[in-house]
């Protein structure tokens, strides 16, 4: 199956997107100039061959310093226990398959360069005993299949990352360095101890790619005093540092934070100020998580008045990619998809396209077949057998579709 993107959005310029109807009008006047201009201009080599050379429309269509990158992000990984229960009935030896409750975002994930998702749980271990809400343990095999389906950019700055305890904490951390040896994968937002606190830089067509992963707090939880193991925690002054570690050791800084507040549509003025403080720094890139609902998009501006403005997309909530959550609303999560173009020569990024788009995590009657769809192709049969639908009569397909055009602005609607 093919993403359909019923709506998108290009930029054509550099550092400037195109979002609107009338700015696209003129964009096509200026390419029908521009075509007419060459004929002259051709009309002109013919009898002269010295005249001046052709120029191209676009740069980037005779550019080849220039590279281009594909990511997408999903929100929450948040492994409760019917998930991870279906995971071990799909086999018969005692693992887990949870491949199939996401086997319809392989197409998305087949064509990203970067796959960055935050996985909520612990990947404590079956040996630790699994465990659901409030206190998440999961299944290592999780993370075996993560990478398969192609992830390869792993947040574990979150607030469950301690709820399988300090043995928990660091058999994730164990889990993820053993696969870094041995795959393109790279895990943030936690540490085993200070040696271990290492710049987490992903190669990428010749490109390095940092990840930065805070935190706003771990459920109460703390480490002991006597442990080595590091949690990112927001914090001005560490993320800065970070930032500025990341800027000048890779090409492309992404930050995945895990903030706001659970159930609100909106990001709240904590997150605006973070947002920008990242931007500022020297972010390329802020995916944010938590409130387990899609908040929005935005795009910062650093530099407003200067030569070297950039603009820097935020999206502050994706919502869950998938769970067994009760709330309607926490049914639809966002894929985020962006297309930028990384230019050798002026080390910048070009975004050529920015956006969402909306998933929808599907189960029947006591939460049988728990399995992510892409919104559209999701059907209104489907939305009416969902379990969720027997204690909110008014989950639908226009019910998801309403929250996801309500809570994205238009310019970054996918779908
Ligand atoms: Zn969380």
């Amino acid at each position: 199956m093919k993403p359909q993107n019923k709506r998108c959005f290009f930029a054509q310029e550099r550092q400037h997107i195109i979002a609107s109807p009338y700015k696209l009008i003129i964009r096509l006047i200026q390419m029908m100039l521009a075509v007419v201009i060459m004929l002259s201009l051709g009309a002109c080599q013919s009898v002269n061959a010295n005249a001046i050379p052709l120029q191209p429309i676009s740069d980037d269509l005779a550019n080849d310093t220039a590279i281009q990158l594909n990511l997408i992000a999903v929100g929450d990984n948040l492994i409760h226990g019917p998930i991870y229960r279906q995971a071990r009935e799909r086999t018969t030896d005692g693992s887990f398959d949870f491949r199939p409750a996401y086997q319809y975002m392989i197409p998305y994930l087949e064509q990203a360069d970067l796959a960055l998702i935050n996985q909520e749980t612990p990947l404590g271990g079956t040996q630790l005993g699994l465990s659901s809400y409030p206190m998440f343990n999961s299944p290592q095999e999780l993370g075996d299949q993560l990478i398969e389906l192609g992830f390869n950019m792993i947040s574990h700055a979150n607030n469950h990352v301690l709820d399988a305890r300090q043995q928990g904490f660091f058999n994730t951390i164990e889990f993820w360095r053993s696969r870094s040896l041995q795959k393109p994968v790279i895990m943030a937002g936690i540490a085993a101890d200070e040696s271990d606190d290492q710049l987490q830089i992903l190669e990428v067509k010749n490109l390095k790619v940092a990840l930065l992963a805070y935190t706003y707090g771990t459920n109460g939880l703390k480490l002991p005093s006597s442990s080595s193991g590091i949690v990112k925690y927001i914090n001005d002054d560490l993320m800065k540092q970070e930032l500025a570690e990341a800027k000048a050791a890779a090409d492309i800084v992404i930050v995945s934070i895990h903030w706001g507040q659970e159930y609100q549509a909106n990001a709240n003025t904590e997150q605006k100020r973070i947002a920008q403080l990242l931007a500022d720094n020297g972010a390329d890139i802020i995916i944010g998580s938590h409130p387990h609902v899609l908040q929005g998009v935005e795009m910062l501006t650093v530099n407003a008045s200067e030569q070297n403005s950039r603009q820097v997309p935020v999206f502050y909530s994706l919502g869950n990619f998938i769970s067994a959550q009760n709330r309607p609303d926490t049914m639809l999560g966002g894929m985020a998809k962006i297309e930028m173009s990384y230019d050798l020569l002026d080390k910048s990024i070009s975004f050529k396209e920015i956006g969402v788009i909306p998933l929808v995590t599907d189960y029947t009657g006591s939460y049988k077949n728990i399995t992510v769809y892409p919104l559209s192709a999701y059907t209104p049969e489907q939305a009416k057998a969902h379990g969720v639908h027997r204690s909110y009569s008014n989950f639908s397909l226009e019910y998801l579709q309403k929250i996801f055009t309500e809570r994205i602005p238009l310019e970054f609607q996918i779908y």
